[in-house]
Parts: structure tokens; C-alpha cells; sequence
């Protein structure tokens, strides 16, 4: 099919010397060109707008990354019209075609990938390794993606009825609003807006207002990747002016979002109402948050375990929707589990996600500081505090790492996602009682168990309900083809990214049977 064999880009290997000056080197340049002035880019062309948002550094809130161009209700409209006019011939572009710009695209981004992974230090103070594996997931999935169009590319024949031909294909749904959180902020953008031009559609995307600046990186490498006008379109945006108005955009045909279960939810209500002059009825795809739990058998591997579940918890400041913030132990090994934890925790080096020493930095922005600082405060009233790191960084948005115990499944604290690293300890009776614990939430996202016993792994394997679990694994760290990633119950609707029912839902099945 003309492209290499699909292959995950491999992690950061520090212990070579070229690496680390590539990341250095990388950081100096990208602090050259940060405070710039960022456009819109609508229909292939950049579009200034007097109103801006200054992107700061977490670490260093004086320090501006860029002042990001804030699209309103004009731009939308003026980006809908550039998608439509694109539509009918990128539709009809064939799938090979098609694919071949997302591996053009995967290959700018691999060229890029020191430069790609500072952006995403300075501008939301991901760690080095964190942030390169952010890049290399989101190459991953460009080149999965254009392998997958080629797959469903084709017509299938169905059946065999003698005196008639059937066969079954697919076409774009037509304009994507795709809609994209902060935290994985290059990944998960391009993955849903690969997937949604790979498939015919052209998009609209709004990147966080946290992460703009990195979401830019994105038309640097379309338009580098020869990407026709129209086809992809960038448009940050104050929420509440031009959200809504996107998401209920007549033309709109169908809207990928990934982040909170709140807004999710209000996409999903808006999208449903049928606006005057609207053909078609919109599909939603939704990734939402969760409140993962990995559990602790009382047969456990402690050194494993121990390990796995700080870097769950606290690997880049808990904000991931996969980490793990409720720790469930069996009360047999309930007393040496803590133990260690606790000193593990109290060893962790916090600072500026710059200097790859730390291992934990600020969380991205001051007003999600501030919710996680009220959620540490809501943590010391049903529980009882175990860590609590105060020694932090003065300046920049820091926030405590805090380990408590004592909670119990009705309280917030066991029950609400609070995207920051807060971790919850509780304890069960037995494996039964701590799956029961593990699935009574309303989210379903990830979960692990560490367990040396098969028959409470296999009891796992079939009861513990969540999209993603990991047996003798951490919760994070899902990687494209090997784990399709997405949960369901309020962690969301749609299909798994990176695994192979993705790309359907960006398309319309069509049949057609001629009597031969
Ligand atoms: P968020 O819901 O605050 O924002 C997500 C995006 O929606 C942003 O671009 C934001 O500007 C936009 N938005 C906000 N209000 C809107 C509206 N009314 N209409 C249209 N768009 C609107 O989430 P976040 O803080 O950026 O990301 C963190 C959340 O994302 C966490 O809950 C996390 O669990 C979740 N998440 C889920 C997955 C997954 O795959 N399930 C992956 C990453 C993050």
C-alpha cells in the first residue's frame, strides 16, 4: 500500500548524548520564538483578530509563550464556509491519497519531535519524557490512522447471492468541530483531527486556550504537509463566546471532544437540538474524565507496585485522565504498602518540568491550581492526610502532592475526578469487596490490579469494568494499536482511539446492490 509497516515511535532514552542536548537545545530555541503574536488559519490562510489570550509558562507565569489570536462567531462562520467549499473534493479524494498527507504529516512531526516536546515544557510544564512520548503517540497515531483508511478504504463485497452484487463502503460525515483538552495537548489533537481528515471530513479544531500555542504546531505541520485549503482549520476561541456556537452550528455534522465530563455533557445535550437549516443529525464522540483505581492484592509485588502506582498518580501532575487517584489495598498488606508509599512519596523531587531531575512540576494553569488547592482541602476533611508536600516551589503553579487514607466510596474525594495529584488510599476486605469499591463510580476509564493470584486476576479480567485495565501495570501510558484507548459509563461515548472501530465513526455506511 505504499506505506512502512505501522510501528510505535519508541520513548525518550536519556542516556544518550544527543538527546539530551536535542531537548536542551530545543528549549533555547523554542524560548527564542515564544511571546509571538499566533493568527487563526481559515482556509488556508493566517487570520489575525484584535482580541488575544496570553499563553504563560505554569512554572513561570511572567513568562509568555505566545498571545494566541481568540476567534469569535465570524471566524467560525468563516471557517465552516472554507470547510464547505473544501468538502466535496477532499471527499472525493481517494483514501490512499488521503492517507498519504497524514504520513507526510508524521514525518514533519518526527523531524520536529525535540522542538514539538519543548513546546509542550514551557507552555504546560510537561516533563521531558512525558512530553516526547505526548509527540511520539500523536506520530503514532497519523500513521495509524492513514494504515486504517486504507483498510476500510476499499468497497467489501457482501454475501454471495447468485444474481446480485452488494457491496458495502463508507463516506465522510462531513464538517468535524474537534474540539481538544490541554493535557495531552499535540496527542490527542491531531489524533481526532487526523482521524476525522482521513476519513473526508474537513475540521474545525479548538485547542484549549491552556495549550493554544502548541495547537498552532498543528497548522505548522497540515500546512507543511500540503494539506488542500479548507481542509483543516484552526480556530481557538473563547469558549464562551464561540463553544456553543460551534457546537450547534448548522453545518456542523459531527463533533470529536475530549475533556471533562461536564462539558461533554452539554456538547452532547446541544448538539442533540436541531437548529433551523440543519440536514443531518450529528454524531457526537465524547472522551470524558475518570476516577481510576488500581488495587493491591494482598499477594502484590510491593516493588512493582509501589512504583507503578506514584507514577499513575503523579506522573505529570496527575493530570491525565487514565491516572490513578484511588489506591484500593487488601487490610492484610494494608500497614507495609502505606509504608513504603508514603517514603516513596516523600522522596519525589518537585520543581520545573524543565530540569529533567524533577520528576513532578507545576500543574498547567492557575485556575485549575486553584481547584485542586480547594480538593486537597476537601481531601484533609474526610480523610487523613498521610503525604502532604509543602515544600514546593513559591512561584508558579505548584500544588501540594498529597496522599490520604481513611476515605471511604461516598465520600468526593473517592467519587469526583480532580485532575491533579491527589491520591485517595483505601482499604477492602477482600478482592471482592475492593472490585465492588473499584467499579462504584460513575466513570469508567482505566484500572489496575497488582496480583500474583490467577484467580483474582481472571475475577478481574471479567469484573472489573473500566475500557482500559492494566493487570500488574500501572494505569497510564496506553499506547496506539497495542492498547485502543476510551471507556464508557460518564467516562464517555465513542469508540476506542488508536484501535480499529476509531475511523467508523467519522463515516456514513453505504450499500449499494445491483441485480446482475
Ligand atoms: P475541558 O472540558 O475543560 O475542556 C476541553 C475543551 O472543551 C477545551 O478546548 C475547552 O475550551 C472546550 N470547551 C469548554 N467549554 C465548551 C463549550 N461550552 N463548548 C465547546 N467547547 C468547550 O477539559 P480540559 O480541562 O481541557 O481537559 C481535562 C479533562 O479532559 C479531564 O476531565 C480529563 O479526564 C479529560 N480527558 C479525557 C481523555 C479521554 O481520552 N477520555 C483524555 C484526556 C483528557
Amino acid at each position: 500500500d505504499g506505506l512502512p509497516p505501522f510501528v510505535n515511535e519508541s520513548m525518550l532514552d536519556l542516556t544518550i548524548p544527543a538527546n539530551r542536548t536535542g531537548f536542551v537545545n530545543a528549549i533555547a530555541d523554542v524560548r527564542g520564538k515564544a511571546g509571538g503574536v499566533i493568527p487563526l488559519f481559515i482556509g488556508g490562510k493566517d487570520v489575525t483578530t484584535d482580541d488575544t489570550i496570553a499563553s504563560t509558562n505554569p512554572a513561570k507565569p511572567a513568562e509568555v509563550i505566545a498571545r494566541v489570536c481568540q476567534g469569535g462567531k465570524p471566524e467560525v462562520d468563516a471557517a465552516i464556509e472554507a470547510a464547505q467549499k473544501a468538502f466535496p473534493a477532499w471527499r472525493d479524494t481517494s483514501p490512499a491519497d488521503r492517507a498519504m498527507f497524514l504520513h507526510r504529516a508524521a514525518d514533519i512531526a518526527r523531524r520536529r519531535m525535540f522542538e514539538l516536546s519543548a513546546w509542550q515544557v514551557l507552555e504546560v510544564g510537561k516533563q521531558w519524557d512525558q512530553a516526547f512520548h505526548d509527540v511520539g503517540e500523536g506520530i503514532d497515531f497519523l500513521d495509524y490512522y492513514a494504515h486504517e483508511m486504507l483498510r476500510l478504504g476499499a468497497p467489501r463485497r457482501m454475501g454471495r447471492a447468485p444474481g446480485e452484487l452488494n457491496h458495502l463502503f463508507y463516506q465522510p460525515k462531513g464538517i468535524a468541530a474537534v474540539i481538544a483538552p490541554w493535557n495531552f495537548p499535540f496527542a490527542i489533537a491531531i489524533g481526532m483531527a487526523a482521524a476525522a481528515i482521513v476519513t473526508g471530513n474537513p475540521v474545525i479544531f479548538k485547542p484549549s486556550s491552556i495549550a493554544s500555542r502548541i495547537g498552532y504546531n498543528l497548522t505548522e505541520i497540515f500546512r507543511e504537509a500540503g494539506l488542500p485549503e479548507g481542509v483543516f482549520n484552526y480556530v481557538p476561541g473563547r469558549s464562551s463566546v464561540m463553544g456553543d456556537y460551534l457546537v450547534e452550528h448548522p453545518q456542523v455534522s459531527m463533533i470529536c471532544f475530549t475533556g471533562s465530563m461536564e462539558v461533554g455533557l452539554r456538547i452532547q445535550e446541544k448538539a442533540a437540538v436541531v437548529q433551523p437549516g440543519q440536514m443531518q443529525c450529528k454524531r457526537v464522540i465524547a472522551e470524558m474524565g475518570g476516577k481510576n483505581a488500581i488495587i493491591i492484592d494482598d499477594d502484590a509485588d510491593l516493588d512493582e507496585a509501589v512504583l507503578q502506582v506514584l507514577n499513575s498518580a503523579f506522573g505529570f501532575q496527575g493530570q491525565k485522565c487514565s491516572a490513578c487517584s484511588r489506591v484500593i489495598v487488601l487490610d492484610p498488606i494494608y500497614d507495609r504498602f502505606v509504608e513504603r508509599l508514603v517514603k516513596a512519596a516523600q522522596a519525589i523531587k518537585i520543581g520545573p518540568s524543565e530540569d529533567p531531575a524533577n520528576y513532578m512540576g507545576p500543574v498547567a494553569d492557575a485556575s485549575l491550581q486553584k481547584n485542586i488547592l480547594e480538593y486537597v482541602k476537601v481531601a484533609e476533611q474526610e480523610g487523613k492526610v498521610l503525604v502532604k508536600r509543602t515544600d514546593i516551589p513559591a512561584e508558579g503553579c505548584y500544588v501540594p502532592l498529597t496522599i490520604v487514607e481513611g476515605i471511604k466510596p461516598h465520600h468526593r474525594i473517592a467519587q469526583e475526578e480532580i485532575f491533579g495529584p491527589v491520591l485517595a488510599v483505601m482499604r477492602a476486605g477482600s478482592f471482592d469487596e475492593a472490585l465492588a469499591i473499584a467499579n462504584g463510580t460513575r466513570f469508567a476509564l482505566t484500572g489496575g490490579v497488582f496480583s500474583r493470584s490467577p484467580e483474582n486476576l481472571a475475577k478481574a479480567r471479567r469484573d472489573f469494568r473500566v475500557g482500559n485495565l492494566y493487570l500488574n501495570r500501572g494505569s497510564t501510558g496506553a499506547m496506539v494499536e497495542r492498547q485502543p484507548f476510551g471507556g464508557f459509563k460518564m467516562s464517555g461515548v465513542g469508540s476506542k482511539t488508536g484501535g480499529p472501530d476509531y475511523l467508523l465513526q467519522f463515516m456514513d455506511p453505504r450499500c449499494v446492490t445491483e441485480n446482475t
